[in-house]
């Protein structure tokens, strides 16, 4: 399929396979492990520093200041959002019925025609290209609104600007490219971005979809076939990820995906099926079959061969948006369930009174509040750089957001109990309120699966947040460098961790009273963060010294490391947020008990994962899961019906 020709060598790609490939054991791969290893570190910016917030966290760097104070939209920026968001919530509210849209698998065209009209197409664009020139923060806003009424437009609208064409465009289109497709993308003409295929889920290096370029080199010849492409039934355009010729790297033919925006009319495009799923009914998701089809080399995106650092970058901060939704469904589900367990008498009182039924409400109330803070912190990370390296904090706020909006929504349905599991129209026919807490519970289940799956956001923070270790180690472990430059690098190391590794049990947020006025119970919560992300940065370096190489494919342990470094985030983010909103007369009593009782519950899960690190079954769980695999308790599905192949 790949034809090979030679070019320069590119440094970048070097950089990230070559260096830190030796640290990461590869011994024990497949061919596609390695493949897909290799495909992805290289497509990581291998040269940007990590200065982030989250990034410290794992080397014991906690960096209060890059979070506090809690970032506060200018007064423009919030009227800016307010005019927009008056509109688009008068719209939802009066317009749109997302039961019906549920029930018909369909969106009307003309809420898409006055979605549209109204700018939703182009929050985020500038003006000089047609759209309403939105902050990040303000966007969010949007896919908080959108989040918490309809599962099926927030998805129509965040795939086209999260995923689809405006986002990649924005961060690396050039000028001629911006002139040709912001205006159109932005007026309504709606995108979609197509990386997946039936064997490429997760895993990029399988992918068969290619393009050749024509012997003028004019023109590329695209064929294949993506899965689930989001918008695909309806897109005018959209961006699609391909194998383009392998270059020759050092000597060996390296592997380069390429990212195209393509004219979904251009002759040889097909949507050979609508795909249809539990929730979402409304989804415009196909799978995208191209055939022959000619695209011109201008609609390269970056350059050949860097698809998949377009298409990562393109997730880092598009993946925002879907936290972003979480928050508005979990905040709907807040208020169904004040309502409900308020109205609901059972066993002599309304059910919210009793404990266990409390206890779900704390956590729901708790935790959406956490998730709002860590949402908009880094929201405003994009507000202040465009190409603030949010790698880190935009996982993490996919990875806790998806799932503690699922777990909220599970409780929920749990707290409506069987009204919970009813439809909303059903429930209507029975002249009860029309709820739709089965609607949210079959839209929300995808959230921790697409736009990088959960284990996939495990893995991907665990790299980064071991990536300070890596470029410090790889040459020492690096058997390919003569023996003189691993001793240098070793004495390097060696100079470094001796004066990190002490510090990493030195108190370090001391910060005067004086010249930092927080309430106590919140200057509380953030000395053990700080504390807290030291402990972790030292039991990261443990693990590293017990596992060396291998570490990178404990991918249980990894996990909790990552799990410990999200909630010390979710602590820190909502502690600064409830500083900032009583500095400007929130009510304190009211907030400190909410952000306390979330530090509290985010404490026990920490220390939970602490005692997993050394106190946990991963081996015999692993051989248990591959002898189960191998057939070994084969007995434990007795008594099924037969397998029917229908
Ligand atoms: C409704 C819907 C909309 C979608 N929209 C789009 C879209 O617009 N564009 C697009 O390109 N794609 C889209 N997708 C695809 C989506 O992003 C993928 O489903 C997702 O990337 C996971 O891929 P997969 O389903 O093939 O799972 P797989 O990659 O096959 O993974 C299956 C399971 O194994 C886990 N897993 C995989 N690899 C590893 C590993 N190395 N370590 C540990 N666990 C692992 C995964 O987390 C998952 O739990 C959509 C999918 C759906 C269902």
């Amino acid at each position: 399929m790949d034809s090979t020709n030679t070019v320069p060598k590119d440094p970048e790609v070097k950089d990230a396979t070559e260096e830190q490939g030796a640290v990461i054991d590869t011994s024990k791969m497949s061919a596609g492990q390695r493949a897909a290893l290799e495909l992805t570190e290289a497509a990581r910016d291998a040269a940007a520093e990590r200065g982030s917030f989250g990034g410290g966290l794992f080397m014991g760097r906690f960096d209060l200041g890059a979070i506090r104070p809690f970032p506060v939209q200018k007064p423009e920026d919030r009227d800016q959002g307010d005019a927009f968001l008056q509109r688009l919530e008068g719209f939802l509210r009066e317009k749109v019925d997302p039961d019906e849209i549920d029930q018909t698998g369909e969106i009307p065209p003309e809420v898409i025609k006055e979605l549209a009209g109204m700018g939703a197409f182009g929050i985020k664009i500038s003006p000089g290209y047609g759209g309403l020139g939105l902050s990040q923060t303000n966007y969010c806003r949007a896919a908080i609104l959108l989040g918490g009424y309809c599962g099926n437009l927030t998805a129509l609208i965040s795939a086209h600007q999260s995923i689809g064409v405006p986002q990649p465009l924005i961060l690396f289109g050039n000028e001629e490219q911006k002139r040709r497709f912001l205006p159109r993308v932005a007026k309504g003409e709606i995108s979609a971005f197509a990386l997946t295929e039936a064997g490429v889920g997760s895993d990029p290096a399988k992918m068969q979809t290619h393009a050749e370029p024509t012997p003028d080199g004019k023109h590329f010849f695209l064929n294949g076939e993506k899965l689930w492409c989001t918008n695909g039934t309806k897109a005018g355009v959209i961006v699609v990820m391909a194998r383009t010729p392998a270059k020759m790297v050092n000597g060996k033919p390296k592997d380069q995906i390429t990212a195209f925006i393509v004219e979904m009319d251009t002759p040889g495009v097909e949507v050979v099926q609508r795909c249809r799923f539990m929730g979402l009914r409304a989804l415009y998701n196909g799978v995208v079959r191209f055939n022959n089809v000619r695209v011109p080399r201008e609609n390269i995106l970056l350059a050949e061969g860097k698809g998949l650092r377009v298409a990562l970058s393109t997730l880092n901060t598009g993946r925002l948006t879907l936290p972003a939704g979480c928050v508005g469904l979990a905040k709907r589900c807040l208020e169904i369930v004040k309502k409900w367990a308020n109205e609901r008498v059972q066993w002599g009182a309304p059910i919210g009174k009793h404990a266990a039924i409390a206890d779900k409400i704390a956590r729901m109330a708790a935790n959406t509040f956490a998730m709002e803070a860590m949402t908009l912190y880094s929201a405003s990370l994009v507000d202040r750089d465009k190409k603030a390296d949010i790698r880190l904090e935009a996982a993490m706020c996919k990875l806790w957001g998806s799932e503690v909006a699922w777990e909220i929504v599970n409780d929920t349905m749990q707290i409506r109990g069987g009204r919970g599991y009813e439809t909303a129209d059903s429930l209507k026919t029975r002249g009860e309120e029309r709820v739709p807490v089965e609607r949210f519970f079959r839209d929300s289940r995808i959230n921790t699966i697409f736009e990088g799956s959960s284990e996939i956001m495990r893995l991907f923070i665990a790299r980064e947040a071991l990536d300070p270790h890596l470029k410090i180690a790889a040459p020492v472990l690096n058997s390919q460098l003569p023996l003189a430059e691993r001793l240098k690098a070793a004495f390097k190391a060696g100079l470094f961790y001796a004066m990190w590794y002490p510090k990493q049990f030195l108190p370090r947020f001391n910060v005067q009273r004086s010249k930092f006025k927080v309430h106590p119970i919140l200057r509380r919560n953030l000395r053990y963060a700080a504390r807290t992300s030291r402990r972790l940065a030292r039991k990261l370096f443990h693990a590293m010294l017990v596992y060396g190489p291998k570490l990178e494919r404990q991918q249980v342990l990894l996990g909790r490391f990552v799990d410990i470094g999200t909630e010390i985030f979710a602590i820190t983010a909502a502690c600064t947020r409830a500083d900032a909103l009583i500095g400007r007369g929130a009510n304190a009593d009211e907030l400190l008990a909410l952000v306390d009782y979330f530090c509290r519950s985010s404490r026990l899960r920490i220390g939970r994962n602490f005692h997993g690190l050394r106190h946990n079954a991963d081996r015999q769980g692993y051989r248990l899961a591959q002898d189960t695999l191998a057939g070994k308790h084969d007995w434990l599905e007795q008594g099924m019906v037969g397998h029917v192949d229908l």
